[in-house]
């Protein structure tokens, strides 16, 4: 069985996510990257020093504690890293 724990400090991360997801609809019209950019971003994450867990359907950033499985779909979506974000 899969055990996944939601931290507090998410939240704040989770309710801007959920408001760029709006604005992205607005402004681009779609909220998904194409496949070979979702891959190219998880394979960045997969060799990044942040990454939390190595099953890839729970792995999380550990910087935003996004999962990175669903992070890596989105056009609005960013590496949390400043100033230089990995992808
Ligand atoms: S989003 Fe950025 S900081 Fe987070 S795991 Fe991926 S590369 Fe690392």
């Amino acid at each position: 069985m899969i055990s996944v724990k939601i931290h507090w400090r998410a939240l704040p991360f989770a309710a801007k996510a959920i408001a760029r997801k709006l604005w992205a609809i607005i402004t681009f019209g779609t909220l998904l990257v194409p496949k070979e950019e979702r891959d190219n971003r998880l394979a960045i994450c997969d060799k990044c020093e942040h990454k939390i867990g190595s099953e890839s359907s729970t792995s999380q950033c550990g910087i935003c504690l996004c999962f990175l499985s669903l992070k890596t779909r989105f056009k609005d979506e960013v590496c949390p890293l400043r100033p230089n974000p990995k992808w």
